[in-house]
């Protein structure tokens, strides 16, 4: 077993305790507080390896990592390739192999992290590079904001009966306690505004938020993004 963004102990230590498992390593995609806050506990509990991002201060990192190095696990028979997603923090980084995406703040289910500290245009290549892997990779998003993420999704595209359906399925999920994570690749194609803005719903949507014509698709996901920045429902 690996941990992704460990931001708390107790939640880890019970999965493990739960499942009889010993972890192998950590895999951190950037440096907030959430994601990072519990390395140095579990560390001291489980020496381990602690991979993160090169260009980013990581409590405890032994592999710093960036775009195109590979993450061998040989315990679990798995290989990661790092890819470079710079937007929400700069050097913020994801990885992926073995139909596996682990995506920290980049992309969450129907929706994108905040710019804390890259451009949209950094933003909006990173997206595509992630909407670029194949429609079954499954995306483990950091967080559970699935729900918030398709109000968003359907003020922008009203008719995208996909989702419609699909936050219909993630409200009975979450009064049931469930996650709705993860999520596909392919799910987020059809449902995801922050990956849409080709389609002519999505650019409209866009353009009537920043009453300006918009001419290519990160300029649409720049407007969205700051629409979605003071969205409230
Ligand atoms: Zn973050």
């Amino acid at each position: 077993m690996a941990i992704v963004d460990p931001g708390e102990a107790e939640p880890v230590r019970a999965a493990l305790d739960r499942l009889g498992r010993t972890p192998v390593a950590i895999l951190c995609t950037h440096h907030h507080g959430d994601h990072v806050g519990a390395i140095t506990e579990l560390v001291a509990d489980y020496p381990m390896p602690v991979y993160g991002p090169a260009h980013e201060a990581i409590p405890g990192l032994t592999h710093p990592v960036s775009g195109k190095d590979e993450v061998v696990l040989p315990a679990l028979d798995l290989t990661l390739r790092v890819i470079d997603v710079p937007g929400h923090t700069a050097g913020h980084i994801a990885y992926y192999g073995n139909g596996l995406l682990f995506c920290g703040d980049t992309l969450f289910s129907a929706g994108c992290g905040r710019l804390f500290e890259g451009t949209a245009e950094q933003m909006c290549h990173s997206l595509q590079q992630l909407a670029a892997l194949p429609a079954d990779t499954l995306v483990f998003c950091a967080h559970e904001y699935t729900e918030s993420g398709l109000h968003f999704a359907l003020a922008v595209e009203p008719g995208n009966a996909e989702a419609r359906r699909y936050l219909d399925e993630v409200i009975v999920l979450r009064q049931h306690h469930r996650p709705s994570l993860p999520s596909t690749i392919g799910r987020e194609r059809a449902v995801n505004p922050f990956l849409r803005g080709g389609q002519s719903q999505v650019r409209a949507s866009a353009e009537a938020f920043a009453h300006q014509p918009l001419t290519s698709e990160c300029e649409v996901f720049g407007a969205l993004r700051r629409w979605k920045d003071s969205f409230t429902r």
